[in-house]
C-alpha cells in the first residue's frame, strides 16, 4: 500500500490569528487537525500542545492494541490542556478540536473530539467518518433536526465537547481498512462552515495530486467567505 499526503492551513481572510494546527507525518503514520478555541494566544496553546502530545504519545507507546493507545493519547493531551490553562491564568477556558487518523499494520485508526471532520471518498461515495460533537450535530443523530433545518439553525457553532475543557470525554474511535483509491480528509470547521459536501465532494474526486486538491480546497473556501482560519489534509491510498 503506497499513501500519499498532503496538508495546507490558511488564516482565511477575518481572523488575526491562526489557531488550527495540523500534523501529517508519512513516516510515523499520523494524521491529525486540531482547531484551537480560547482568544488571543490561548486558542494555538490548546491546539499545538493536544497535537504535540499526541505525537509524543504515540511515538512512545507499545505497538499492541493501536486503538487503545490512541485513545490514551488522546486522554493524555486532554489532561495536557487542562493543565497548561491551570499553569497559567491567561489560558483559561482553552480549549481545542482533535481529529486524529492513526495508520497502523495497513489499518487508519480514527480517534475525534469536537467538530473538526474527517471524510472518506471510496469510488463515488463520500461519507463522514467523524460525529460532529456540536448542538447541530447531536440533535441531527437525535432526529430532533432535519439537514435542511441545521443548515439554517441559529444554534451556530455551540461545541458539546473538546478537549481541555473538562476531565470528561465521549471520544468518537473507528477503525478502518483502506482500498486502493480511496481518499480521505481531515479538516477544521473553516471549511465545512464555507461549502456544503457535496461542494468538497467534487473537489476531492477530481483527478489531480493531493497537494492540488488541499489547494483547491482552501481556495474554494476563502472564495466562499473565508470567515474562519481553514486546514486540510488530503491522504491518497494507491496499491
Ligand atoms: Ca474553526
Amino acid at each position: 500500500m503506497n499513501i500519499t499526503a498532503c496538508a495546507k492551513t490558511d488564516i482565511g481572510l477575518s481572523r488575526q490569528t491562526n489557531e488550527d494546527v495540523f500534523l501529517a507525518d508519512l513516516n510515523q503514520g499520523l494524521f491529525i487537525v486540531a482547531d484551537g478555541m480560547g482568544g488571543h494566544v490561548a486558542g494555538e496553546v490548546a491546539s499545538r500542545t493536544a497535537v504535540e502530545t499526541v505525537q509524543r504519545c504515540l511515538r512512545e507507546a507499545a505497538t499492541e492494541n493501536p486503538g487503545e493507545v490512541l485513545e490514551q493519547a488522546v486522554h493524555l493531551a486532554n489532561e495536557a490542556v487542562q493543565q497548561a490553562a491551570r499553569e497559567n491564568p491567561s489560558l483559561h477556558g482553552m480549549g481545542t478540536t482533535l481529529s486524529i487518523l492513526s495508520l497502523h499494520s495497513g489499518r487508519f485508526y480514527l480517534a475525534h473530539v469536537g467538530d473538526s471532520r474527517v471524510y472518506l471518498l471510496r469510488n463515488t461515495v463520500f461519507q463522514q467518518l467523524s460525529n460532529d460533537h456540536s448542538l447541530i450535530g447531536e440533535q441531527l443523530r437525535r432526529g430532533i433536526l432535519t439537514a435542511e433545518e441545521a443548515k439554517h439553525s441559529s444554534l451556530g457553532n455551540i461545541l458539546l465537547q473538546a478537549i481541555g475543557l473538562s476531565p470528561e470525554l465521549d471520544i468518537c474511535r473507528k477503525t478502518l481498512t483502506p482500498h486502493s483509491g480511496d481518499r480521505l480528509l481531515i479538516c477544521s470547521d473553516g471549511l465545512t462552515h464555507m461549502l456544503s459536501d457535496e461542494s468538497i465532494r467534487e473537489i476531492l474526486q477530481q483527478s489531480i495530486p493531493v497537494s492540488a486538491l488541499c489547494e483547491a480546497l482552501i481556495a474554494k473556501a476563502i472564495s466562499a467567505g473565508g470567515t474562519d482560519n481553514v486546514t486540510v489534509i488530503v491522504i491518497q491510498i494507491e496499491e
